[in-house]
């Protein structure tokens, strides 16, 4: 039986049903104060500690003036929020109140009690999700429901990836059936082949902004369909082409049915390309002709596109194609040829979900400024007669949601320096100057607490493992048992693929044990990260990589943490010194999770690929090697692990360890400063969202508008 909600704190149930919980502070602090040792079982889960909670501790809270203290205040901010009017989207962009953007993305990363996300897409969407509702963007978002996500990673014995898939609970996840303005459970039915299929819909509240999450698993649907929406990037082509054609066209008719009609539609990658052709139908069947069909479309669609490698793109063969949508182009009345026109790319048997979405969409983009330039030579074969630079394709660079990554212990120092409302305006370059005033020894201190926050959790991940397993002696030392916290840390963690490059440092071995294992100057390096169960060769750099950690020669300075997710992120990007990053050049799209880290004041040494690209500064971090490519990749290889090892030697770890008599590095603190600055002013998920609006979701609606008045004339 749940506990009953004595009334005094009675909402409190619908403040766990809301994530906006996840990114305020104070309301953080409310569950943990609930119940702290349940908080910490639940996995910071508020939706299942009130599940579990026993009715003496709530009646305690509620009778608990300083409890109560926060909970007035709490919900008043949360109160606040969601029903402001005065937002930046009424103020700058009135326009776009008229009619919502409809937002699809396969993966949402959110909060770890809602693991439906892979990586940095996912997180990039969530990011958008949470900003949206604090600028009073009216999006609305489509994605789908895994109940088993993505995996969680073990490392066996032998140093090898293993992937374990649990279910999750539904009644512990902050989400709720849709429901049809008459009250009814959503349904929508759609064909898949041979089959029909019916596709449920969950809704997840994102402080104002709606997530619709799709769910194949009704009992109407014949079995293998019902598990159709069971795990995320599945490598199977027809259940991927299955998942995509239910986002897309399920997508659609999902918010039809919901009544919700976005005047823009934003697809987060090629994924959800499907979208535009249902809406292309859709028109098509109201009776337009096909080119004019195709006009409407472009003008109301926008298209992010995230991979600057030709292969890391969804391309469907011709065979299931045909199978899926032969009655698709025979019902709106176009010819194969035609309709294969739309998704061609290169080989003509083949169906590109991007090529489908830079066709049907009139404003596009790239990741970062480089990726923008990246993507205009990709894809000027679709632009024939365009030279590279007028491809239509812009950029926005990406960023990160400032309030849901940075330490609570930097925001609240931030609020001394910078002022009470610092959040509300955490990308006022001018506002960011105060930082200049923080004391040294306090952003010192700050920065300590996180790392021994760092070393807790990866501790607690330790000694949970052995409690399962009884790991050998080599899983000890190669999972961080010998961390230090007063040694210089150095992060890397990301999905393992080999463009990232995880292993290169290991290049020259001596050289790398003699930086790791100096006698007065040590260096430490965490690595974490899963790879793709389907992708074999990465599946190896993990494998390198533990193996080294478990190399008694470098003394456990090494260490490799299992299971990647975003709580083991937010612990990384706020808890080590250095941030690492060395993708091949022109491979990473923008990368955010040195975002992450610069704005919580670890300093970046990165690559300048990407994001680091445009936001190196020459006093922010490091940039390893040179801007230009390379001739080949393995001269890449040589320079850029050399330049790592020089920049450690020479100028990192001298930096690092130069402290004053309190033990404070100042030279370090400096650049700790620089980069808090330059990231929070140029690399938030405001920014980012901002620019879309001026740059991209205006036009469109103004198109929008366009359309309506030609529709209206007789
Ligand atoms: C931010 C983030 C990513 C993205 O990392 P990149 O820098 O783009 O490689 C991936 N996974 C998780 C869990 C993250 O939080």
């Amino acid at each position: 039986m749940p506990p009953v909600m004595p009334e005094r704190i009675g909402r409190i149930g619908e403040l766990a049903n809301n994530l906006w919980w996840s990114w305020h502070a104070e309301a953080r602090r409310l569950f943990a104060s609930l119940d702290y040792p349940l908080w910490r079982l639940s996995g910071h889960n508020p939706v299942k500690q009130l599940l579990e909670i026993d009715q003496q501790s709530l009646q305690s809270a509620a009778a608990d003036p300083s409890f109560i203290r926060l909970y007035d205040s709490v919900l008043a901010a949360f109160d606040r929020d969601l029903a402001a009017t005065e937002t930046w989207c009424a103020d700058v962009c009135p326009s776009l109140l008229e009619g919502p953007i409809g937002y699809f993305s396969m993966e949402y990363a959110i909060h770890n009690s809602l693991p439906i996300y892979a990586g940095g897409l996912g997180v990039l969407a969530g990011d958008i999700c949470k900003e949206a509702s604090e600028l009073g963007l009216p999006l609305v978002a489509v994605g789908f429901m895994y109940p088993q996500g993505y995996f969680h990673q073990h490392i066996n014995p032998d140093g090898w990836q293993e992937e374990k898939y649990l279910d999750l609970d539904f009644n512990e996840a902050p989400i709720d059936r849709a429901r049809s303005p008459e009250g009814e459970d959503i349904v929508v039915r759609l064909k898949m082949g041979d089959f029909a299929i019916a596709v449920g819909v969950w809704e997840v509240r994102v402080g104002r902004t709606r997530i619709y999450l799709l769910d194949t698993n009704l009992k109407e649907n014949p079995e293998p369909l019902r598990k159709l929406s069971a795990r995320l990037y599945i490598a199977d082509r027809d259940i991927r082409i299955q998942q995509e054609i239910v986002l897309g066209i399920g997508g659609v008719r999902v918010l039809r049915k919901l009544g919700i009609d976005p005047a823009i539609w934003h697809a987060n990658e090629g994924h959800t390309a499907f979208m535009m052709l249902e809406r292309l139908c859709e028109k098509m069947a109201e009776g337009l002709g096909f080119d004019e069909a195709i006009n409407r479309i472009q003008a109301t669609t926008v298209f992010t596109t995230h991979t600057p490698v030709p292969a890391g793109h969804d391309v469907f063969l011709a065979d299931s194609v045909d199978h899926y949508f032969g009655d698709c182009w025979r019902s709106i009345g176009i010819d194969r040829a035609t309709f294969y026109g739309l998704g061609g790319h290169g080989d003509q048997q083949a169906f590109s979900m991007a090529a489908l979405a830079m066709r049907l969409s009139a404003q596009r983009c790239g990741v970062s400024q480089l990726h923008g330039r990246v993507s205009r030579r990709m894809w000027q074969p679709l632009w024939p007669s365009l030279p590279e630079e007028q491809v239509p394709i812009t950029h926005i660079t990406n960023g990160v949601h400032v309030p849901s990554w940075i330490a609570p212990e930097l925001y609240f120092l931030l609020e001394e320096y910078l002022g009470k409302d610092w959040i509300n305006r955490h990308d006022d370059p001018g506002l960011l100057a105060a930082v200049e005033d923080i004391p040294d020894d306090r952003l010192w201190a700050v920065h300590q607490r996180r790392k021994l926050s760092l070393l807790r959790e990866i501790r607690e991940r330790l000694r949970n493992r052995w409690l399962e397993d009884e790991l050998n002696r080599d899983q000890f030392l190669a999972m961080g048992a010998l961390l230090d916290h007063d040694v210089l840390t150095i992060g890397f963690a990301r999905r393992f693929v080999s463009y990232k490059r995880p292993a290169l440092l290991f290049r020259d071995f001596n050289r790398f044990k003699r930086i790791l294992t100096s006698k007065w100057h040590p260096v430490q390096i965490v690595f974490a990260g899963k790879t793709h169960p389907a992708d074999f060769p990465s599946k190896h750099l993990i494998h390198q990589v533990f193996s080294m950690a478990c190399d008694r020669e470098l003394e456990g300075r090494t260490a490799f943490v299992e299971d990647y997710d975003i709580h083991l992120a937010r612990r990384l990007v706020q808890g080590v010194d250095v941030w690492l990053n060395n993708p091949r050049r022109l491979q990473e799209a923008s990368g955010t999770s040195g975002m992450k880290a610069g704005l919580n004041g670890v300093i970046n040494m990165s690559v300048r690929d990407g994001w680091w690209y445009e936001g190196y500064n020459g006093k922010n971090g490091w940039a390893i090697g040179s801007e230009l490519p390379y001739p080949n990749a393995e001269i890449e290889d040589e320079v850029d692990s050399k330049a790592i090892y020089h920049l450690l030697e020479e100028q990192v770890v001298p930096l690092y360890y130069d402290r004053d008599r309190n033990g404070v590095p100042l030279g370090w603190m400096k650049m700790v400063k620089q980069s808090i600055r330059s990231v929070l002013a140029q690399f938030s998920t405001r920014r980012m969202l901002r620019e879309y609006s001026e740059r991209m979701y205006l036009p469109a609606a103004a198109q929008t508008s366009i359309s309506t008045t030609v529709r209206r004339e007789p």
